[in-house]
């Protein structure tokens, strides 16, 4: 039976990881599909304490990990598939084996919002894609015009990345104001390849016939005026929804899905506890993540202890 199963490997999950595994745990972590979390897609961390340079995501995931298995954490590559979290020990079906264990904590992170377009979908990895650090630089971007939808920093970040291989980058926003921190937003304003189209939504990707993106259908939503802005992909950049459908009806959540803690890192079930962005609709950086995982770390601890008594 396992002490401590950490379900996700973004930066709630392996800082979980350290602190349990300098406890002497040995914690199992499980990475879910995408080992190294959200973050991995990111290009450079520029507000990750201790990195005066900043960080590449990608290298600051996989430092984390080095960390946390030098202290004795297995970090294994497998999927939740079921929690059964209403009896102890706790069982959890990874990959369609049982695990059992005296304490779970839950930082499965969060995926990426999609716009809900059919097209969107019949396009996907045919030119709409949710991470231009991942494909910005395929060939049939290169030196294209792009799209960019949202206002956020990530949609900011995606901008800013694409400048390097499109030959424009149009950022599709639906207010007139980002929503980006005022160091991003001004580095994309005053970027001579981005173009923003302000008070906008996409209401369609085209082109399904042909089984590739050629353009977007926006429409201007104070005017209600509509327009073809041409493209070879699309960004989507639009927040992101929390990875919890698993723990549905078993822990408490708000009305979007996101796991409400109780006091600290506790859940509505005792010895489950959660960290990072599934928990998170408010803060979502890499260093309250790492937080949280701490704090979750140290309550699963103290709960341990509290068992042994
Ligand atoms: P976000 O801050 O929630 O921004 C999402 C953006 O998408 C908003 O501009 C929103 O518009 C727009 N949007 C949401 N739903 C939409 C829809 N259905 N159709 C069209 N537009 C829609 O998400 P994020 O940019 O992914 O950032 C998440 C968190 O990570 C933030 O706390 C951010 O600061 C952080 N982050 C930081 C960095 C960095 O520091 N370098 C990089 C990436 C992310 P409205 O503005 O109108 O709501």
């Amino acid at each position: 039976m396992e002490n401590v199963v950490i379900i996700g490997t973004g930066c709630a999950g392996l800082t979980a990881a350290i602190y349990t595994a300098r406890a002497n745990l040995k914690p199992l972590v499980l990475t879910g599909t995408m080992p190294g979390g959200l973050l991995t897609t990111t290009s450079t961390v520029e507000n990750f304490p201790g990195f005066p340079e900043g960080v590449d995501g990608y290298e600051l995931m996989n430092r984390l990990q080095q960390q946390a298995e030098r202290f004795g954490a297995r970090v294994k590559f497998g999927t939740v598939e079921q929690v059964g979290l209403k009896q102890t020990p706790f069982t959890l079906t990874v990959d369609g084996e049982p695990v059992e264990a005296r304490t779970v904590i839950i930082a499965s992170g969060a995926g990426h919002r999609h716009l809900g377009l059919e097209s969107e979908a019949k396009l996907e990895k045919k030119g709409v894609t949710y991470c231009a650090t991942c494909d910005g630089a395929l060939p049939v971007f290169r030196n294209q015009p792009l799209v960019v939808v949202g206002g956020g920093d990530s949609a900011a970040e995606e901008a800013l990345y694409l400048t390097r291989f499109g030959s424009v980058v149009h950022l599709v926003h639906r207010r007139d104001e980002l929503r980006a921190s005022k160091i991003m937003a001004a580095r994309v304003l005053s970027h001579p390849k981005i173009k923003p189209v302000w008070d906008s939504v996409v209401t369609d990707i085209l082109d399904v016939e042909q089984d590739k993106v050629t353009a977007v259908r926006v429409k201007n939503v104070k005017t209600g005026e509509e327009n073809t802005i041409d493209c070879a992909g699309v960004f989507i950049a639009i927040g992101h929804v929390p990875n919890t459908e698993l723990f549905q009806g078993i822990i408490d959540q708000d009305e979007a899905g996101y796991i409400v803690p109780k006091a600290g890192a506790a859940t509505n079930i005792p010895g489950v506890f959660v960290a990072g962005d599934c928990a998170d609709r408010v803060y979502r950086q890499a260093i309250t993540a790492a937080g949280m995982g701490c704090m979750a770390a140290i309550e699963a601890e103290r709960h341990l202890a509290s068992l042994e008594e």
